[in-house]
């Protein structure tokens, strides 16, 4: 089995430009979450290197793939 790599996924962000504290922001693993955006200062994330210890979270989504300036184009 593949480990899950929280780097790699789409669900993890990191301090200070993707959020203001390093983790999960998966919605099931938030400690505290909020719907406004405009809230979002007040968001805690789950901690990452415990709900992830064994590398086995289920959770894992890698990043969507940047497509391409001309696949983009093409398809708008
Ligand atoms: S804990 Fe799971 S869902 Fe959260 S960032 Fe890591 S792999 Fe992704």
């Amino acid at each position: 089995m593949t480990q899950a790599d929280c780097k790699a996924c789409r669900h993890f962000k990191s301090a200070p430009y993707q959020a203001r504290i390093d983790g999960c922001y998966h919605p099931d693993h938030m400690k505290v979450s909020q719907k406004d955006a405009y809230l979002s200062e007040q968001e805690t994330p789950g901690d990452h290197r415990v709900i992830n210890r064994r590398g086995s979270c289920g959770d894992f989504e890698s990043h969507p793939k940047n497509r391409s300036l001309l696949s983009r184009i093409l398809s708008d």
